[in-house]
């Protein structure tokens, strides 16, 4: 075990500050990294609040980020993928039982037997995993990713995890040149979506209920913008979208987006209202339209997803910040007060 510096929560209501963090050594299959950006997700926020206090209690101290990009500074004797110096990076997973069925089709986000990035048990250490809040992470390789050289690194790392859960479900819908693609809600998921339906050639209409986003919605790579709560441009786009994606997590009409899909039209989920929709069967059944969700991607899709990006130049727009300026972080992101994400120059933990 070694010391690492890190950023932690003592408690839901306390602000996260400076610690030390025990950390494994690497084993003969691990990648020790140095993290350069940490993206700030808001299930970071949820966990160290502990808001999801029925299906994963967080564990204190609590060190949240999932979003990782590095340096590999130490490989064990059996990797043979990374060497010392290489640019990596580490999403939401770290281990998965590797043998179910999920785990063999590629899909390790859906093993029973997942490790997540943190809180988490660690098998290792006895205690919960830490994540990326930190100056280095120790990871198996079969979880550590490449990242292309050409990608910026503040901006790559949010692909690891608004990248992969954006790009999986337009992936798996089979998202192409000439499909129309809503995209509903341009935040840190929703401006991922707009530039990977765009890059993927489709023909892209995002849905806002902001006017103010118009203009950063095209730049972004839309084609056309919908206020949604305006029921006649609603209306002329109804039963002709082949894939729609709703990234929003605050309670909106699910019925009204569900009758814009055509024949055989999906719409997936990737926001979590708390609230329960009431969804219309007789929208489903009249077009044999579909309801989804997804959750991130494999380690496979991810990687597929990063050198998607290296090949389009795609990152997600970020303000980076100092770890000292996460708590204020946290107070913006509440109000949606970032475009589209905020990545932490993890330099900034040395002097903490
Ligand atoms: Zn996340
Ligand atoms: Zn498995």
């Amino acid at each position: 075990m070694y010391n690492a510096k890190a950023f932690s929560a003592a408690s839901a209501t306390s602000p996260l500050a400076s610690t030390q963090i025990a950390r494994r050594d690497p084993t003969d299959t691990d990648v020790q990294i140095e993290i350069v950006f940490c993206g700030i997700c808001h299930s970071d926020l949820h966990q160290v609040r502990n808001e999801w206090s029925g299906v994963m209690p967080t564990v204190y101290p609590c060190v949240p980020g999932h979003e990782i990009v590095g340096r590999v500074t130490k490989v064990g004797s059996g990797v043979k993928k990374f060497k010392v110096g290489d640019i990596a990076a580490v999403g939401c997973m770290v281990d998965s039982d590797g043998t179910c069925p999920n785990c063999k089709e590629g899909l390790e986000q859906f093993c029973p037997n997942l490790t997540l990035t943190y809180n988490f048990p660690d098998k290792h250490t006895g205690g919960v995993t830490y994540g990326g809040y930190s100056d280095s992470i120790v990871v198996d390789q079969r979880f550590v990713l490449k990242v292309p050289s050409n990608l910026d690194l503040a901006g790559a790392a949010p692909l690891l995890c608004a990248g992969i859960t954006t790009f999986s479900p337009l992936h798996h819908w089979g998202v192409t040149k000439g499909k129309k693609v809503g995209i509903v809600g341009l935040g840190g998921l929703g401006h991922m979506g707009v530039k990977f339906a765009h890059a993927l050639g489709a023909h892209v209409v995002l849905f806002t209920t902001s006017p103010g986003k118009k203009d950063d919605a095209l730049r972004l790579g839309a084609d056309e913008v919908v206020i949604s709560k305006n029921a006649d441009e609603m209306a002329k786009h109804a039963g002709s979208f082949d894939f729609i994606l709703d990234a929003v997590s605050a309670d909106h009409d699910i019925n009204a987006l569900l009758g814009l899909l055509r024949r055989d039209g999906n719409l997936t989920l990737v926001g979590a209202p708390e609230k329960p929709f009431p969804v219309s069967a007789f929208n489903l059944i009249f077009a044999r339209r579909s309801l989804s969700g997804s959750l991130i991607g494999g380690i496979a899709e991810t990687q597929e997803m990063l050198d998607f990006c290296g090949k389009h130049n795609i990152t997600a727009d970020v303000e980076v910040i100092p770890i000292q300026k996460v708590n204020e972080a946290y107070e913006r992101l509440l109000k949606a007060d970032v475009k589209y994400r905020f990545s932490i120059d993890m330099a900034s933990l040395k002097g903490a």
